[in-house]
């Protein structure tokens, strides 16, 4: 008989879900990552999760908070059994302060409809992760996900004020401040936002909001294989002069699967670059053949076509994932970022892991910020896959860079944690996961798991 786990008392039983299609819905995230839940808690409010998370904690019950599921290292997979919290009805824009330019939102509210919402106002929420359309802000803070925005605007961190959070000892914390700037000491904030659930389950966020630019334009332009993309992306850092808001990369594989799939007018053959711009409304002047001009230096000779409804560009591109599922399958999406003097090693180096295994390879990327979505055709769970992950984080770490630049490490990475930070500072963020989750409860089987090794000796690192 499938584990169920210690009887819930009547109060919170009523809001969990034990049917096999609920299970089904929660048992797994974007990877393929899966875990066996005992159930589908629903919440109706932050005293039902405080009352929940008490109620775990003695008991060792394994409590994983889930907005959208669309993570992409098993972040939100209930790999260690327990609990799926499902914040996904905790939807409402709560309040819309236009004077001091923020919203208050819970958690389960999607980007993309938090967008919507603001669009009529002339505001927008700047981080839209690909997943916009389908992830939920308090997953994308739990995540600190970035979007194609994120080149001018920052990572989902930039634009949180403040956030309520339940943390595994069942006391209610708001930390933050409704100022943009804050100095005040060592601060909760930046370590809830990105800690994957593991500290503190989200219930309400206070978000930095923007004013719409006037107008913004997408625009594309062929990418010939020869060309260093590395100088592209060093040069495109100086167009921010000129209001450029996305630099997006994807490969001759994907940009063909855009224009096949969505429609994307992207050239075949070759790979693209997709750009946003923001350009004050009186500006008549042809803007694609300005860019034209602009890219030239760069070794970009095509014409540049224009995509007038920029959101419409990003909701397109957002669908590069689905449509390579279904063409390529299962596989493993990595996120690795480098300094961009250090791409072009990148790039060989991911060719070459890739080459060495006999190994399908798609790739794109967030340009601008040194971001490389490598996609390697095996499944994720393999040992291939094991074996190519560590391959590229070590790459990654040896030209300056990161493991995880937007996604996040899940189970599928946790192994990445102790070597990114090293050992005396992993060692001391434990403590503060041990005061803050003392029984162990919030999402385990994630990346604190090498540091539950540290702790009892002296596990790797660098
Ligand atoms: C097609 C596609 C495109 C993507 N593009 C991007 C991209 O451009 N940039 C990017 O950064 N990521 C991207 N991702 C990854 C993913 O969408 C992000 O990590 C996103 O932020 C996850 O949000 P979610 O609501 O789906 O969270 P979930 O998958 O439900 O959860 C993610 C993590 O957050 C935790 N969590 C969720 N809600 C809460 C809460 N209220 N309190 C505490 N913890 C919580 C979960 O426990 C889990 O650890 C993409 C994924 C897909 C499938």
């Amino acid at each position: 008989m499938a584990d169920v786990g210690p009887k819930l008392p009547r109060a919170l039983e009523r809001l969990v879900d034990r049917g096999p299609a609920a299970l089904e819905e929660v048992d797994h995230d974007k990877s393929g990552a899966k875990g066996r839940p005992w159930g589908r808690v629903r919440p109706t409010h932050e005293g039902d999760l405080v009352a929940l998370v008490r109620w775990a904690g003695p008991r060792g019950v394994p409590l994983v908070a889930r907005g959208g599921g669309t993570s992409l290292d098993g972040e939100s997979a209930p790999v260690r059994g327990g609990l799926v919290v499902d914040l996904s009805g905790w939807d409402q824009l709560l309040e819309v302060n236009e004077e001091d330019l923020w919203v208050r939102v819970q958690p389960g509210l999607i980007n993309y409809r938090l967008q919507e919402l603001l669009r009529p106002r002339g505001l927008f929420y700047p981080p839209n992760p690909g997943s916009w359309e389908s992830s939920t802000l308090g997953g994308n803070a739990a995540t600190n996900a970035s979007g194609f925005r994120s080149f001018r605007y920052g990572p989902t961190r930039a634009w949180v004020l403040r956030a309520r959070a339940v943390l595994g000892t069942g006391e209610t914390v708001e930390v933050g401040t409704l100022t943009w700037k804050r100095s005040a000491g060592v601060d909760l904030l930046p370590s809830l936002l990105g800690s994957e659930g593991t500290l503190g389950i989200l219930t309400e966020l206070t978000l930095r909001v923007a004013p719409l630019p006037a107008r913004r334009i997408g625009l594309l332009a062929p990418v010939p294989e020869s060309a260093s993309l590395g100088r592209i992306a060093q040069g495109l850092q100086w167009a921010r002069r000129e209001g450029l808001s996305a630099v997006e990369w994807v490969d001759a594989r994907v940009a063909s699967e855009l224009a096949r799939g969505v429609g994307l007018p992207l050239p075949s053959g070759s790979g693209a670059l997709l750009l946003e711009v923001e350009v004050p409304r009186e500006i008549v002047e042809d803007v694609p053949s300005r860019w034209e001009r602009g890219l030239r230096p760069l070794g970009i000779e095509g014409a540049v076509r224009p995509f007038e409804d920029a959101d419409g560009l990003w909701r397109a591109r957002g669908k590069a994932g689905a449509l390579l599922d279904a063409q390529v399958g299962p596989r493993v999406r990595e996120d690795v970022a480098v300094p961009l003097s250090k791409w072009d090693a990148l790039m060989e180096g991911v060719r070459d892991l890739a080459r060495r295994r006999g190994v399908g390879l798609v790739l794109y990327a967030h340009l601008g910020e040194g971001t490389l979505h490598p996609n390697f055709a095996v499944p994720p769970s393999s040992s291939v896959a094991r074996e190519l992950r560590r391959d590229l984080w070590h790459l990654a770490w040896s030209l300056g860079g990161t493991a995880s630049s937007e996604h996040g490490l899940g189970s599928l990475k946790a192994e990445a944690y102790v070597q990114e930070h090293g050992r005396a500072s992993t060692r001391a963020l434990r403590q503060l996961k041990d005061a803050l989750d003392p029984y162990g409860i919030l999402n385990p089987g994630k990346f604190w798991e090498q540091t539950d090794r540290a702790k009892r000796t002296v596990g790797p690192g660098r």
